[in-house]
């Protein structure tokens, strides 16, 4: 029988026990080991059974084992160190509160930081790959700095799905309903009580409504929206059903959940708990674009003017873009947005038009779509992709938003992503203090970490075997799977087609080979997941699973299903190499390999995202890769850079591994030298702590500055300002360039006199600037300087006026220079934020050149 509803009896704990409570409700305890082993010690043996879920735990315990912790001096004792450490770490100043003083107080006092899904324990499932526990590292890493952040999500009924296999090898999903009360969760209520709920008015009279969950994430608190409310109708209820469920309208409501939701929310919150309002919101990836249209609308309905709302609001929003790959945003068609953003919909008030301008992107059909990375861009005044390589990528990609400029100009920084080590860090190693170890005890601290992982992997094949239909008895030979001497490569990660997760099966036999090198052989481990719809993908693990089924192979080589972070943090940690080879440069960034390195596992990958920032052959080593060949020749390029990978693995990467010379010990030397290097110079670099800190002094700063800056009557000047340029830019123009007489030497200068027209703006709203640089055969200008140009004297009888500087010639060779205008104002965060720039005429530049020799 099944039963028709389910509910969970919450243990009551006896009075002394009761700090329990408060320690597996804050999920600190996933990055804190001293926490995790106490609650584990409330029930080792259930430990497992409950899946390393202390909530889960503490629902199981009996009343006698309750009892008897409850009397046991021992336990209690070590249980106010406990809590008498976490509420320690709760309330104490960290860096932000030290950063804050020597910014005289200037550091925002709250940011909000939006994301679709957040991975902080494999204990609350709501996360599907890197986005989602980028977005738990960053709570993370803000509770450790003691930054203001409050984490804003949605709760799904379903999370993301477990994966496992057929007995053929394709992918199989399961949707494991999450009951809410079984979780990390509080609701948050009213003064008077009541759950808080949030509402959202949808066309033809429908609402959405959701209440609000909180999660504690150390300092942070984490706000998760879940439509299942009996107020809602059936399809209204579904909304949070699962992460990026269906797409169409379904993924829209996701969406206007998370931003205006999400707002809604979080004012909720700092009203009822007298929390600091947000200065500043950080969207991770577009999906909670609509924040923007909402603060809007809230500036409206205070008075302000659309133009002068989204001024402010773009200046106190930060918009990172996670994918160099156009197809991986979210797009919906015009139409469907304006008929919930319509006449009763939501926000109707912003009109329809206005909202659709702000995410208008028209494709090369014509056809406009509503595109939420570009809803990002323009209502947010700072943006970032999340590496070097791709906030290049990134600015390229969207250049055209800023038409007149060079794609390196778009106004796209990068903040290259980092990992939260506590969590990612193998507790031996945290624990190891690898510094002081000598060469063989670091090589056997290596060599445990990667026998738990071969022992784990056993486990988790005899598990998916079991699940495939083979009986107990024909499983004898997962005892001989992996052996804890041979070099362990891992490679794990979503399946989406530009990872080539089969690039490794280029050649069967080459593989094969490798594996069973009589003297160097290597071991692989590998796991991902397909999104459910994505049948290429299922193929690609699919052909690797029959592959790795084969009898002479299969003690070599292992396919783990449902990868997920509890898997990924022993993976991380036993594997000597982590693999990675990406069609560059269509990984944004990557993190797995930043984890690896934290626990001295080398990288061998192909220049890409974070790699391509930090290689070095000290780390570990890169793949060459034939990116000329580009789109063309898929196949060319996945043979050529597959052949790279063999020669690499059978020249380079083995034979470092087995180097072992009698006289050193029988260790490898080289290895333990990149180990270490690994360790000690990479390690500090990949971190989450570091990221975070980029992004409090060269966002949330400025942004938080920018926004107290642009106080109504000051969003309403730069709105006015805006227009007017906008009006008069037709008029504006370089006419006249006028290089002085000197010839050009290194260390020399040159000065130059421009003429120009303004139409009716005055000199002090523009800004002219010359831009010098080197200069390549067909003139493009690279390294460019940008030079403030002066104003001289008045306008002359036709309305022009002169401006003039001088530009210094430091580098010898062949350099050159072009002028151009801008618009001016204290209030713009960059020069090519209004998109607009008056370039000399063809005309002029042939009169002139721009070419000095
Ligand atoms: C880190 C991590 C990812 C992201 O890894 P990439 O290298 O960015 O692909 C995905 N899933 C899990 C479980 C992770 O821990």
């Amino acid at each position: 029988m099944k039963a028709i509803r389910r509910f969970s009896v919450r243990p009551v704990l006896p009075e002394p026990l009761r700090p329990l409570q408060e320690l597996a409700f804050n999920l600190r305890w996933s990055w804190h080991p001293e926490t995790r082993e106490l609650l584990r010690s409330v029930a080792p043996d259930s430990w497992q059974a409950a899946r390393e879920d202390p909530v889960r735990l503490l629902g199981t315990v009996s009343a006698d084992r309750l009892a008897a912790l409850a009397a046991d001096r021992g336990f209690l004792r070590r249980l106010g160190v406990a809590i008498g450490d976490l509420r320690d770490y709760l309330t104490e100043p960290r860096w932000y509160q030290q950063a804050d003083a020597r910014a005289g107080g200037e550091l925002p006092r709250c940011v909000a930081y939006f994301s679709p899904e957040f991975g902080i324990t494999a204990a609350l499932p709501q996360y599907s790959g890197g986005l989602g526990i980028l977005a738990g590292d960053h709570l993370k890493a803000a509770s450790d700095l003691g930054a203001p952040l409050i984490g804003v999500g949605l709760l799904y009924r379903h999370g993301y799905f477990r994966q496992s296999l057929s007995p053929d090898g394709w992918q199989q999903e399961h949707y494991p309903v999450i009951d809410p009360h079984e979780l990390p969760l509080t609701p948050l209520t009213e003064p008077d009580g009541t759950p808080a709920r949030v509402t959202l008015d949808l066309p033809v009279g429908r609402t959405l409504t959701a209440r609000i969950w909180q999660v504690a994430v150390g300092r942070v608190p984490l706000l998760l929206l879940d439509s299942t409310v009996a107020e809602n109708g059936p399809a209204e209820r579904d909304v949070t059903d699962r992460l990026y469920g269906g797409g169409g309208e379904h993924r829209l409501l996701q969406e206007m959940l998370l931003g205006i939701g999400g707002m809604r929310a979080v004012r909720t919150y700092c009203r009822v708990t007298g929390h600091a309002e947000p200065e500043v919101c950080h969207m991770n990836e577009g999906h909670a674009g609509f924040l923007g249209p909402e603060r809007i609308r809230e500036l409206g309905e205070a008075g302000t003017g659309f133009d002068a709302a989204l001024w402010s609001v773009r200046a106190g929003t930060v918009f990172t873009t996670h994918t160099p790959v156009p197809a991986g945003i979210d797009r919906f068609p015009e139409e469907l947005v304006a008929r919930h953003f319509g006449e009763g919909g939501e926000l109707a008030g912003l009109g329809t038009e206005a909202l659709l301008r702000l995410g208008r992107e028209t494709t090369a059909d014509g056809e406009p779509q509503f595109n939420m990375a570009v809803l990002g861009l323009r209502t947010a005044q700072r943006a970032n992709g999340v590496s070097a390589l791709h906030g290049n990528v990134s600015r390229g990609m969207f250049a055209g938003l800023w038409p007149g400029f060079d794609a390196e100009e778009a106004p796209i920084g990068a903040v290259t992503n980092g990992v939260h080590a506590p969590t990612w860090t193998a507790d031996a190693m945290l624990r190891a203090r690898t510094e002081a170890l000598g060469d063989a005890e670091l090589w056997e601290l290596r060599r445990t970490l990667r026998e738990q992982l071969v022992h784990e992997v056993r486990a988790r094949l005899r598990a998916s075997w079991r699940q495939r239909g083979a009986g107990q008895a024909e499983l004898g030979w997962v005892d001989d799977v992996l052996d804890p001497d041979v070099l362990t490569i891992g490679f794990a990660r979503r399946v989406p087609s530009y990872k080539r997760l089969t690039l490794m099966l280029r050649d069967r036999e080459r593989l094969t080979s490798l594996l069973l090198h009589p003297e160097r052989p290597v071991q692989i481990v590998v796991a991902g997941k397909a999104h459910p719809a994505d049948d290429g993908g299922k193929r690609l693990i699919q052909d690797l699973v029959r592959f790795a089924d084969d009898p002479a192979i299969r003690h070599r080589i292992v396919f783990l299903p449902d990868y997920g972070m509890a898997m990924a943090r022993s993976l991380y940690a036993g594997c000597d190499v982590w693999l990675n080879n990406p069609l560059r440069p269509l990984e944004a960034c990557g993190t797995s390999g930043m984890k690896a390195a934290l626990n001295g596992c080398l990288n061998l990958s192909v220049r890409d995202g974070w790699w391509d920032e930090w290689f070095d052959p000290d780390f570990g080593w890169e793949i060459p890769t034939a990116d000329g060949l580009a789109a063309a020749e898929p196949d060319r390029r996945d043979a050529i850079e597959a052949a790279a990978l063999y020669t690499l693995l059978n020249e380079q990467v083995t034979p470092c591994f087995y180097d072992r010379g009698v006289n050193r010990g029988g260790l490898p030397i080289r290895w333990l030298e990149m180990v270490r290097a690994t360790l000690d110079r990479l390690g500090p670099r990949v971190l989450a702590d570091r990221m975070l800190r980029e992004y409090v002094t060269g966002f949330y700063a400025p942004a938080a500055a920018a926004h107290r800056a642009m106080t109504p009557e000051a969003a309403g000047e730069l709105a006015a300002y805006a227009d007017r340029v906008r009006q008069e830019w037709p008029r504006v123009s370089v006419d006249h360039v006028e290089p002085g007489a000197e010839s050009p030497t290194l260390g020399g200068t040159v000065s130059l006199r421009v003429r120009v027209s303004l139409g009716d703006l005055d000199p002090a709203a523009v800004e002219v600037q010359a831009v010098t640089g080197r200069v390549d055969g067909d003139d493009t200008l690279a390294d460019s300087v940008y030079v403030q140009l002066k104003p001289e004297g008045g306008a002359d009888l036709a309305g022009r006026w002169t401006f003039s500087g001088e530009l210094s010639l430091h580098r010898p060779g062949p350099f050159g220079y072009t002028v151009r205008i801008l618009p001016s104002h204290r209030l713009l965060a960059h020069r090519a934020e209004l998109g607009l720039v008056a370039l000399p005429g063809e005309e002029d530049t042939e009169a002139h050149g721009t070419l000095l020799r």
